[in-house]
């Protein structure tokens, strides 16, 4: 058995258990009794490591709300940043 999505125009996605390779294009929704379509997504998502998953979550709250931050995140102190001696003959603003 595995899990099918079936977009319902009026309750959203609906989701409904058929054997392999059964799953019918069109489904009654449960609900208001009209016909949903079967939508495809990505599956598997759940067997994601869970490093992944936090990275992902943590990217798709940045782009909503950033965290902000007030120094270099991993950084301890206020040493002084070694610079390359070349920076000194870059073009200033
Ligand atoms: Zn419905």
């Amino acid at each position: 058995m595995a899990t099918y999505e079936y977009r319902c125009p009026r309750d959203g996605v609906v989701a409904a258990r058929f054997p392999i390779g059964e799953a019918p294009g069109w489904l009654r929704c449960p609900t208001c009794a009209a016909d949903a379509a079967r939508v495809f997504s990505a599956p598997s998502l759940r067997a994601m490591p869970r490093p992944l998953v936090a990275a992902l979550d943590r990217a798709g709250r940045s782009a909503e709300a950033p965290e902000v931050v007030t120094r270099i995140p991993g950084r301890r102190g206020t040493a002084a940043r070694p610079t390359h001696p070349g920076h000194a003959r870059l073009p200033r603003p």
